[in-house]
């Protein structure tokens, strides 16, 4: 199962391509398109139907062809801005936008090429068209005199649940479980319990990274290559994307309430995230060495990697006062 779809839960498509409108407008963080078309029709008012917990089917322009690359779920409802993408492409001309803010996006781990999907789901694709005829916004059509199945030009598409269905089927078939369903504990029990952490559950530390993730802490990583600024390292997935994790010096909410801003967030590879919630680790904030509990650790008393202009001394101090060999 993709997920178990109640009826307070609507699927829809996004069809896209890999830049999708550049930093903080990136590809599975948001849904976006302009508010009016060129000729000022509300050409993408479907949008405005997106509610927190919807299920987003992504399909992505990989090279000329689409591909089934990810699924998410929408975080908030319809956005109106007057903020411009990095990289609006042919939707440049636009005074305002509009965007669903998106979590737990999850590409498969092979793409999943759409003429494949159209050939293997044919006839129950072409039956869920016929239901459809008369309302126009599947994410597909027939076109010349074969009727041939193809990506319908539009950006964003419903997904009824006859669809939803054939979707299902074929992540069964190719054995996608997006992990955030899978019911597990959290295997690491000695996860430290400050305000930065989720606290162990029924759900797995995977997912409670990917929900702390915030649009800023991605755009930090992506500015910063996703390297640690302890050690320089960055994890490679097998998805082709790069992995590192953000952390708050001064922790969000809690007592200490810290800011969820550039400033506050220190780049930071699993290992030296862990040392650093649990204060086995610390910058120090008028040397701007790294200090470690253990003086003979190889990262003890030398520079960091790379430091950052916009890291926020304070907060660096609070760290180290209040975590450092503290906790
Ligand atoms: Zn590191």
């Amino acid at each position: 199962m993709l997920l178990p779809i109640n009826n307070n839960q609507n699927v829809y498509i996004e069809i896209t391509n890999p830049e999708h409108g550049g930093l903080g407008w990136e590809l599975g963080t948001c849904l976006w398109s302009p508010v009016l078309a060129r000729g000022g029709a509300r050409a993408w008012k479907i949008m405005e139907k997106v509610q927190p917990g919807d299920f987003i089917i992504h399909l992505v322009d990989l090279n000329g062809l689409y591909h089934w690359y990810a699924i998410s779920i929408a975080a908030s409802s319809l956005i109106i801005t007057n903020n411009k993408p990095p990289r609006p492409g042919k939707w440049d001309y636009a005074d305002q936008y509009q965007r669903v803010n998106l979590e737990y996006f999850q590409p498969l781990s092979i793409p999943y090429p759409i003429n494949i999907f159209f050939e293997k789901y044919d006839r129950e694709l072409r039956s869920v068209l016929d239901i459809y005829r008369y309302k126009p916004g599947l994410f597909y059509v027939e076109y010349g005199s074969d009727k041939l199945l193809r990506v319908a030009q539009r950006y964003f598409a419903s997904c009824p649940p006859e669809l939803s269905e054939i979707f299902d089927t074929a992540s069964q078939e190719i054995k996608f479980t997006p992990s955030f369903l899978k019911d597990q504990s959290v295997p690491t029990i000695h996860e430290p319990q400050n305000p930065d952490y989720t606290p162990p559950g029924r759900v797995k530390t995977y997912v409670s990274r990917i929900i702390r993730d915030t649009n800023l802490s991605r755009t930090v990583k992506e500015q910063n290559n996703w390297k640690c600024q302890i050690c320089g390292n960055s994890i490679l997935l097998p998805n082709g994307y790069q992995y590192a994790e953000g952390h708050h010096l001064k922790p969000l909410g809690g007592e200490s309430q810290g800011p969820d801003t550039f400033d506050n967030i220190i780049i930071l590879c699993p290992t030296h995230h862990t040392e650093f919630d649990y204060g086995s680790i610390a910058i120090n904030p008028e040397t701007y060495l790294i200090e470690h509990l253990d003086e003979f650790n190889e990262f003890h008393g030398k520079q960091m990697n790379y430091t950052r202009q916009d890291l926020n001394k304070d907060f660096i101090r609070f760290h180290y006062e209040t975590r450092f060999k503290t906790f």
